[in-house]
């Protein structure tokens, strides 16, 4: 048994420990906010990154001439982008990580005999599969949710060139910070890939994600399938390593997290110049 005195005295210490911590903690903030060091969501210490490869599943999304689907590069790219972003202690996390849908109800979904249950339309499917997305952005809350998409404008096939587009969001702090991120990864496309693109972020609130979003939002569409010379390129894996690595360098110039000298060097290697031969 211990006596009450030395009960008193744990408690003591027991207390001076939790002050020691409080104000530890509090000072190790402040520090941060002072040096205009990037300050994370409180009781996380490492950024948390939310990236959504577009369509899967039953859904291919955007298809170019010769018939490759756009939700097979999205996952590609995200797969490269995520591995980049983890080299930097950042936690990824991705909305689906296979071929796949985020909706019920679909039977050996992202194969040859994917098969759907009942008489549910694809329309309801997408329905869902869309708000499973942006739940788990509003559940997750990530420090920003970056919606990976190709474009596609039969129209007209000269179309081309990456561009972001960003949220107003739920409050003018998601919608400024949403904007901020959509300039550097617009930036980094500009200037690692030597195309011609002369493309600037846009607004946009009119899809599921972007409507009110409550976390800093934006969606890259990395280019247009449509466009001969542009899906020609999109399906190698190094310019879609290319484009993970302009979206790293924008989303790390975001966080306020410095490059790494090696990862540095190798970028200052000449950008991609696409021709069309
Ligand atoms: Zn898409």
């Amino acid at each position: 048994m211990k006596s009450e005195k030395t009960e008193k005295m744990i408690r003591r210490a027991e207390a001076f420990a939790v002050i020691a911590c409080l104000l530890a903690g509090s000072l190790l903030l402040a520090d941060k906010i002072c040096s205009g060091g990037p300050v994370f969501v409180f009781g996380r210490e490492e950024p948390l990154v939310l990236l959504d490869p577009g369509h899967g599943g039953i859904d291919g999304g955007a298809e170019s001439p010769s018939g490759v689907c756009e939700k097979d590069i999205n996952l590609s790219v995200c797969l490269k982008l995520k591995e980049k972003l983890e080299d930097y202690d950042i936690i990824v996390e991705m909305t689906r990580e296979t071929d796949r849908g985020l909706y019920t109800g679909v039977i050996n979904d992202g194969t040859d005999e994917m098969k759907i249950e009942g008489k549910r339309s694809i329309r309801s499917l997408k329905t869902e599969d869309l708000n499973a997305r942006r739940d788990m952005a509003d559940d997750l809350k990530p420090d920003l949710f970056l919606s990976v998409h190709l474009n596609s404008f039969k129209q007209d096939r000269s179309v081309f060139g990456a561009q972001t587009f960003y949220t107003s969001g739920n409050s003018e702090e998601t919608g400024e910070k949403s904007r901020r991120l959509a300039g550097l990864i617009q930036d980094e496309f500009l200037s690692m890939i030597d195309d011609g693109n002369t493309r600037t972020p846009m607004n946009k609130n009119d899809v599921l994600i972007m409507k009110n979003a409550k976390v800093p939002t934006v969606i890259a569409e990395c280019g247009f399938l449509s466009n001969r010379r542009e899906a020609a390129v999109l399906v190698q894996e190094e310019y879609q390593d290319l484009l993970a690595e302009a979206m790293k360098k924008g989303i790390l110039a975001y966080l306020g997290i410095e490059e790494k000298a090696a990862a540095k060097e190798e970028s200052e290697s000449p950008s991609v110049v696409l021709s069309d031969t």
